[in-house]
């Protein structure tokens, strides 16, 4: 099994790409705790892991608090010990908006999307650095490269912040043999909070700008982000991976 003893942490996890790259980990031998503000539906899929073998854990967690994420990680550290892998997964959308210079929503994207990723990383490190080293996975998107119509700027914003606060990971805690990398989905199935992007019509005409002319699933992205914690990707850091069916190749 490619994770074997080791212990980690997805944000988001109760939904979507979170609870699919949870439920590979669990597959892959990891114990996994599954940190969501969704209380029900984080443990359900704690709950499908557990009933299929895996072990994990739901946690309540809000990115956007420092308190929030200690308790986390200091439960989870008591529960199996150490942290090998933090996944940086949970993010808010920017399409469901009307107006697309409101302020309110900039300060909210950014506390999720970009703050939420840097307190995450924050305790990873400080753990990781006890256990030896780590690996940190974080998700940006292919918002995150370049700019899109219909989507609030402080999605691609606090998406391009993950982009470059992963390489600074990686070249300020390298010597602690802590890797980071992020991963860039394209056009996948709506997130919850998902507006305009969520729209048949809009949807049909961005697949125009995927190559491989299709969504991608959710265990796509999954399997991306298992290669990067695991120690097949040893030598992989400061690197970003599209998973985006060439979007960003045109
Ligand atoms: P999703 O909406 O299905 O899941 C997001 C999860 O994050 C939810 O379980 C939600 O409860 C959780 N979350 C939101 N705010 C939180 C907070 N403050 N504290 C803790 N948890 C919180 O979305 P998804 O499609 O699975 O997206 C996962 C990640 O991938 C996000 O970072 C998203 O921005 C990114 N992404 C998504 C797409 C897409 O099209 N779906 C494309 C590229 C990148």
């Amino acid at each position: 099994m490619r994770l074997e003893n080791k212990v980690a942490i997805v944000s988001g996890a109760a939904s979507g790409m979170g609870a699919a790259t949870a439920r590979r980990f669990a597959k892959e031998g990891a114990k996994v705790v599954i940190a969501d503000m969704l209380e029900a539906e984080g443990r359900a899929v704690a709950a499908e892991i557990t009933a299929a073998g895996g072990i994990a854990q739901f946690l309540a967690l809000n990115v956007t608090e420092e308190a929030s994420w200690k308790s986390v990680v200091d439960a989870t550290v008591a529960a199996y010990g150490r942290l090998d892998i933090m996944v940086n997964n949970a993010g808010i959308s920017g399409s469901a908006v009307n107006d697309l210079l409101e302020t309110g929503i900039w300060d909210r994207v950014m506390a999720v999307n970009s703050t939420g990723v840097f307190l995450g990383t924050k305790f990873a490190v400080e753990q990781m650095q006890k256990n030896g080293g780590g690996s940190i996975v974080n998700l940006s998107s292919i918002s995150g490269v370049v700019g899109q119509t219909m989507v609030h700027m402080s999605y691609n914003a606090s998406k391009g912040a993950v982009r470059t606060l992963t390489k600074a990971t990686a070249v300020q805690f390298g010597k602690d043999n802590i890797r980071a990398n992020s991963v860039h989905p394209g056009l996948m199935p709506p997130m919850r909070t998902s507006g305009a992007t969520a729209d048949p019509v809009v949807r049909a005409k961005m697949l125009k700008a995927v190559p491989l002319g299709r969504n991608g699933e959710v265990d796509e992205v999954a399997n991306a982000i298992l290669f990067l914690a695991s120690d097949e990707a040893s030598y992989v850091t400061g690197a970003e991976l599209y998973v985006d069916g060439g979007y960003l190749a045109m």
